[in-house]
C-alpha cells in the first residue's frame, strides 16, 4: 500500500467529505475515477462508497449541493446518483456479494470498504481513496492495482475463474479496458475467460451490445476483436463475424483473410470517424463473403456480397437486439454500396456516375466515401496510392458537381403525386416507371434539372403509354 495523499481537485470532494464527517459516517471515491486520476486521463463520472446506506448518503449530499431533484434512486440495486453540473455522482452502500448460477445480480449485504473492494472486477478497478477527515486522499489498494497499472495488467482481485463465473459480464469489461486503455489481459485472468466463455449467455444481449460499442468506440478497435476472438467470445456473440476467419486455398491460389482485412478495416474508419454507426458498417462490411465466396476459373469471387451483406443486417441486429432504427438502415445502405464507388474511381470518372453516386448516397456521401477509402487495405503501396488518388478525383468531381448544378439533398423536381394527379393514376408501377426515367434522365444529363424540363418528358412519357394529362393545372409558366 503507498502512503502517498492524493490531492483532489473537484469541489464535491470536500462537499462529500463533511456529508459524511456530519452523519458520523465513511466515504471513499472509488473504480474509474481512482484509475483514471493515476494515469492521469480525465475522468467524468464520479463512483462514491459509503458505510451504510448509500441511497441515505446521497440524499444528504443532494441536500447540500442544493440539487435533489437531480437525484435518481435505484432501490434495487441501493444506489443513487446525482447529475451534478454535468458530472454524475453514483453512491453505493459498501456490501459483500455473492452469486447463485443462474444470475449476473447478486445476494447482497451490507460490508466493509474491503468487502467492497474484494467485489471490484479487477485490481485497477477497486481502488479507492479516503475522502474521511482522518486520512484524506490516502489511497488503499488491497490488491496490488497501482502496480497493475504501472504494469498496464489487467487482472481479477479474486479467483479469475470465480469472479468471471460469477458475473460473466466482467469478460467484455476486461476485454474492454484493455483495449481502450492499452493494457493486457494477464494469463491467468484470460485463461479464465476462455474457461467461462459459454456463461456470456446469462448476460443480456443489451449489455453485451453497449460492451462491445464501447470497443468499438476505442482508438484501434482490432485488439479487442481479436482477444474476442481468441478467447471463444466472438463466435458466441457474433457468429457471423467469426466465419469471415481464415483463408481456402485452391489450385495454389488463397483469397485474403476476411476477417483480418474486416478489422483492417474498421481501425482505418477508426482513425477518420468517430461514428460509431459507421465503425458498424466497416465491421459488417464484408459480412457475406463466407456465403458468397466461390472459386471460378482460377480466382476468388465473392459475387453480390454487398447487396446479400445488406439483407443480413437486419437479422445480425436483431439478433444483438438492436434497435431496428435508421441506425440500422444506415449500416445496411452502406454496407450495400460500400462497392458503388469502386467502379467510378477505376474508370474514366464521368458526370452521370457521379451524380448518380451523390443521389444515391444522399446524405451518408461523406461517411461512404471514408468506408470506401478504408476498404483499401492492399500491402502493395503502388497500388493502395492509386486507389486513394483516384477518391481523391472522385471527392473533387462531387464538390465541382455539387457547386455546378447539385446540391446533396436532391430530388427530381416531378413527383409521383403529380405524375398520378396529371394522368388520374393510382399508385402502380407507371407512376414509379416514369418517375424514374425522369430522375435518370436527369442524372444522365440528358434533360436539364429543372421543373419545366421534367414536366415535358413526363407528359412525352406518358403519351408513349397512351395516356393523356387530365389536367395541366399544375403546369408552372415561371
Ligand atoms: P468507465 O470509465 O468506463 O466509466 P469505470 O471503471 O468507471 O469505467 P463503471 O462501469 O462506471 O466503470 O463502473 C464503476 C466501477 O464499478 C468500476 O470501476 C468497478 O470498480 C465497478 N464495477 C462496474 N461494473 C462491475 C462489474 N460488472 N463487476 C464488478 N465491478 C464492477
Ligand atoms: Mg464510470
Amino acid at each position: 500500500m503507498t502512503e502517498k495523499k492524493f490531492k483532489l481537485e473537484h469541489p464535491v470532494f470536500r462537499i462529500i467529505s463533511l456529508t459524511a464527517k456530519e452523519s458520523g459516517t465513511k466515504v471513499y471515491v472509488i473504480g474509474g475515477y481512482v484509475r483514471d486520476l493515476l494515469l492521469k486521463k480525465e475522468c467524468k463520472d464520479l463512483d462514491f462508497v459509503v458505510r451504510g446506506s448509500g441511497i441515505d448518503f446521497a440524499r444528504k449530499v443532494a441536500k447540500k449541493l442544493k440539487c435533489d431533484k437531480e437525484i435518481a434512486v435505484y432501490k434495487n440495486f441501493g444506489t443513487a446518483m446525482i447529475h451534478y453540473k454535468g458530472v454524475e455522482l453514483e453512491f453505493v452502500g459498501a456490501r459483500k456479494e455473492s452469486y447463485n448460477r443462474n444470475s449476473r445480480k447478486p445476494i447482497v449485504e451490507e460490508g466493509t470498504l474491503e468487502d467492497d473492494q474484494k467485489r471490484r472486477d479487477f485490481t485497477i478497478n477497486a481502488l479507492a481513496i479516503s475522502l474521511n477527515e482522518e486520512d484524506y486522499g490516502q489511497l488503499t489498494d488491497p490488491f496490488g492495482g497501482v502496480e497493475d497499472l504501472e504494469n498496464k495488467i489487467i487482472k481479477t482481485p479474486l479467483n479469475p475463474d470465480e469472479t468471471f463465473s460469477d458475473d460473466p459480464l466482467r469478460m467484455l469489461r476486461a476485454i474492454r479496458f484493455a483495449c481502450r486503455l492499452g493494457f493486457r489481459i494477464q494469463e491467468e485472468t484470460f485463461e479464465a475467460i476462455k474457461k467461462n466463455k459459454d456463461r456470456i449467455e446469462i448476460v443480456s444481449k443489451e449489455r453485451i451490445v453497449d460492451e462491445i460499442s464501447k470497443i468499438m468506440l476505442t482508438e484501434k478497435p482490432s485488439k479487442g476483436f481479436l482477444m474476442l476472438d481468441k478467447c471463444g467470445l466472438l463466435e458466441k456473440i457474433i457468429p457471423e463475424l467469426s466465419k469471415l476467419k481464415g483463408v481456402e486455398i485452391r489450385e495454389g491460389k488463397g483469397h485474403k483473410d476476411n476477417f483480418l482485412h474486416t478489422l483492417q478495416v474498421l481501425d482505418n474508419v477508426a482513425i477518420s470517424s468517430q461514428n460509431l454507426w459507421l465503425r458498424f458498417a466497416a465491421l459488417f462490411h464484408d459480412i457475406a463473403k463466407p456465403l458468397t465466396k466461390k472459386f471460378i476459373g482460377g480466382t476468388w469471387t465473392f459475387h453480390n456480397h454487398e447487396f446479400i451483406g445488406a439483407k443480413m443486417i437486419p437479422q445480425i441486429f436483431k439478433n444483438l437486439k438492436m434497435p431496428l432504427n435508421e441506425k440500422m438502415k444506415y449500416v445496411k445502405k452502406l454496407v450495400g454500396m460500400h462497392h458503388r464507388a469502386i467502379p467510378i474511381s477505376n474508370d474514366e470518372i464521368t458526370d452521370s456516375a457521379v451524380r448518380r453516386l451523390m443521389y444515391d448516397a444522399g446524405e451518408d456521401l461523406d461517411d461512404l466515401l471514408i468506408l470506401c477509402e478504408a476498404d483499401i487495405t492492399s500491402k502493395i503501396e503502388e497500388k493502395k496510392q492509386k486507389f486513394l488518388n483516384n477518391y481523391q478525383i472522385v471527392r473533387k468531381k462531387i464538390k465541382e458537381l455539387e457547386q455546378k448544378d447539385f446540391v446533396r439533398t436532391w430530388q427530381p423536381p416531378v413527383d409521383g403525386n403529380l405524375i398520378m394527379e396529371t394522368f388520374n393514376l393510382k399508385p402502380c408501377r407507371i407512376v414509379g416507371e416514369i418517375k424514374d426515367t425522369i430522375k435518370d434522365s436527369i442524372l444522365d444529363g440528358k434533360i436539364e434539372n429543372t421543373y419545366e424540363a421534367a414536366y415535358k418528358l413526363m407528359i412525352e412519357l406518358g403519351e408513349k403509354r397512351n395516356l393523356k394529362p387530365v389536367s395541366t393545372q399544375n403546369e408552372k409558366t415561371s
